[in-house]
């Protein structure tokens, strides 16, 4: 599949202005400075659509980009940023949550693609976030990313310690900045459920 068209459509941040209709949604859930915007933006080859930013934790808003007038990608707000106040990261655990409660009761053709710091490998959030999401039975994909930082025994490394903690669930090594099985990731967005 070969994107043709990516378009933002808005940024959310209250009920009214959610989008539901037939189209599947796919949600970028992950700390924030993973690189989601980075991904998003390697995916349409566009270097400017989601707003990518050293700056971590400045977006708040559910951010989504219609492609290929088909599917939708769902740039979710970023956890766990250190400087954050307490309410500004409770805000941003409960917009999530909010975001995926609605997925489940609206959108059946939805999936979540968890991003991962290859760096780091899952922290305490992000294994507080990926219980939320397997408890709310989603459908997920994790993918690895900035593996271009990493050598071969780090990523080896990085991979079955991760595995230790989802199992048999898809992982998708990526790079942003190389676009690294970028092909791969974008045959799993189109996959039917
Ligand atoms: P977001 O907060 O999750 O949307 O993260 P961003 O997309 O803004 O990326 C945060 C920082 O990580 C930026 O400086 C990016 O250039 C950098 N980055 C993102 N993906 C990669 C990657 O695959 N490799 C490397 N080396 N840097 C990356």
């Amino acid at each position: 599949m070969k994107i043709t068209s990516a378009v933002f459509v808005r940024g959310v941040t209250n009920e009214e202005d959610m989008i539901y209709d037939d189209l599947p949604q796919v949600a970028f859930v992950g700390r924030s400075n993973v690189g989601k915007s980075s991904i998003i933006n390697s995916i349409v080859n566009n270097k400017k659509l989601a707003r990518s930013s050293s700056t971590a934790g400045r977006t708040q808003e559910i951010n989504f980009f219609l492609i290929n007038n088909l599917m939708y990608l769902v740039d979710l707000p970023g956890y766990g940023y250190a400087r954050g106040s307490f309410t500004n990261r409770e805000i941003i655990f409960e917009r999530i949550k909010w975001y995926i409660f609605n997925q489940n009761k609206n959108c059946n053709q939805c999936k979540v693609v968890f991003v991962v710091d290859g760096r780091t490998g899952m922290t305490d959030l992000d294994k507080d976030m990926y219980k939320f999401l397997v408890d709310n039975n989603k459908k997920i994909f994790i993918l690895i990313n900035k593996i271009d930082k990493l050598n071969l025994s780090e990523k080896q490394k990085c991979l079955n310690s991760i595995k230790v903690i989802i199992g048999d669930n898809n992982i998708i090594p990526y790079s942003a900045k190389m676009h690294t099985n970028k092909d791969m990731l974008i045959k799993i967005l189109f996959l039917k459920n």
